[in-house]
């Protein structure tokens, strides 16, 4: 018998009729003899609403009573899942994260799991019922309800899989699996059956939403088997055939295979770029700018700093766009003792990034990509690289454009069997 850990995001809980399908899914994994613990997202759009509640009484919501207004959406699934299985004759019970103490820090809307209690868990197993979770969220030491930030329900999913040691954790979604890039931006984009974990740790480092990076990390720390599939195709088909589908994300190259030289393209809108103009060029200076940052926990991604000429030097770096206003405040306090001539913050900016554990092998990957973009006139205002990703940012007005243009570039448009099939 088998520990299965299946998770379903927004979409394919959407509706009173997909909940049901969902349940019609469980069952059918449950009555194939699995143990079975499900953890689910809020309905589709009910976090942006209960959000957007909360926006209109605090443009800057208080962070705490945030998290108490945007975890509710999965305490409404979790008991009408529970409610859906019941029907079907499974028994099954519904908890919170604060009920299953998911312990997080007290990040509050962008908290880390640090523990979960599997005791409770561990006698429902036993008494034969399907344990409902709710994603997204946690509780504090102190009894705070946390967050995990957006799609957190990924996070959550990957660490029930690991506490509770499960054979495999499912991410049922609305594509049915990993793709080359998103194929709503790219409806050319083709299905990977298998993606590494590092590939898959940079896609969704770069935005790619499918799967929440935290909850990438949590699988390769546990090393849990992790599977993206696919929760719209009729819930009946057989056990094997859904276990078998998707994309599964694996631990190590399938040496076999002829690697591509970029397996998948990511981007996101999300992100704002802060420059700062005309500061001393001297040793301590990226310190004095970056320290106060950090010490408001605000994540920095991509880092530029210019050549200086005449001592002084531009210094440029992205953060999430939700944190521009901020980083703008902490830098504005601290210009005059760090000597800056000018702050300025851009939130029309889009980051975009191929990546390939190919381009371990393989040079040239950066200026075919630079070709690619100057043959569309796209400038690029930033660029990073690590062994295996290569990142740009560039004005957010060209990204389809641009996500288009690499993407044929690269290949991925076309078939290149076996490494891709469909
Ligand atoms: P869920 O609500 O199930 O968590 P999400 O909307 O968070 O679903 O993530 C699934 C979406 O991720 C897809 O609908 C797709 O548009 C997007 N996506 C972005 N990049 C990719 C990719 N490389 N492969 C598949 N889907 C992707
Ligand atoms: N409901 C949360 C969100 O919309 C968590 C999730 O979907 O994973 O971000
Ligand atoms: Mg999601």
């Amino acid at each position: 018998m088998a520990l299965i850990v299946q998770k379903y995001g927004g979409t394919s809980i959407g509706s009173i009729e997909r909940i049901q399908n969902v349940a019609r899914r469980v069952a059918k994994w449950k009555n194939a003899g699995n143990d079975m613990i499900v953890v689910v997202s809020a309905m589709s759009g009910e976090t942006n609403r209960l959000i957007d509640l909360a926006k209109s009484i605090q443009a800057q919501p208080d962070p705490r009573e945030l998290d108490v207004v945007a975890s509710t959406g999965e305490q409404v699934t979790i008991g009408l899942l529970s409610m859906a299985l019941m029907e079907l004759g499974v028994p099954a019970r519904s908890y919170t994260g604060w009920q299953i103490s998911m312990l997080t820090d007290s990040a509050h809307n962008k908290a880390r799991i640090l523990e979960i209690d599997e005791q409770n868990m561990r006698a429902d197993l036993a008494a034969g019922r399907v344990i409902v979770v709710a994603g997204f969220q946690g509780v504090d030491a102190a009894g705070n309800i946390t967050t995990l930030g957006r799609g957190g329900s990924d996070t959550s999913g990957v660490a029930m899989a690991a506490a509770l040691r499960a054979d495999e954790c499912q991410i049922f979604t609305d594509v049915d699996g990993v793709y080359t890039t998103d194929p709503r931006i790219v409806p050319q984009a083709r299905r990977l059956r298998t993606i590494t974990f590092e590939e898959m740790l940079e896609m969704a480092g770069l935005g790619s939403k499918v799967l929440q990076i935290r909850a990438v990390e949590f699988a390769g720390k546990f090393q849990v088997k992790l599977r993206v599939l696919s929760s719209l195709t009729e819930p009946d088909i057989r056990v094997d055939e859904e276990g078998d589908s998707g994309t599964l994300i694996t631990f190590e190259e399938d040496k076999q295979m002829e690697q591509a030289l970029v397996s998948g393209i990511a981007f996101n809108r999300d992100e704002a770029k802060v420059t700062v103009l005309g500061v001393p060029d001297k040793p301590g200076i990226a310190f004095a700018i970056l320290d106060p940052i950090a010490k408001a926990n605000i994540e920095v991604d991509v880092i530029v700093q210019n050549v200086g000429s005449e001592g002084t030097t531009d210094f440029s770096f992205t953060v999430h766009r939700n944190d521009l206003m901020r980083t703008m405040d902490l830098l504005t306090k601290v210009k005059k003792d760090i000597g800056a001539k000018k702050l300025i913050g851009d939130d029309k900016i889009c980051k975009l990034g191929l990546v390939g554990v190919g381009m371990r092998s393989h040079v040239g990957v950066a200026s075919k990509m630079f070709e690619a973009l100057a043959a569309d006139g796209i400038n690029i205002q930033m660029v990073s690289t690590s062994e295996i990703k290569i990142t740009v940012v560039i004005d957010e007005k060209y990204m389809e454009l641009a996500v288009r243009t690499l993407h044929k570039a690269f290949g991925l448009d076309e078939p290149t069997e076996p490494a891709m099939p469909v």
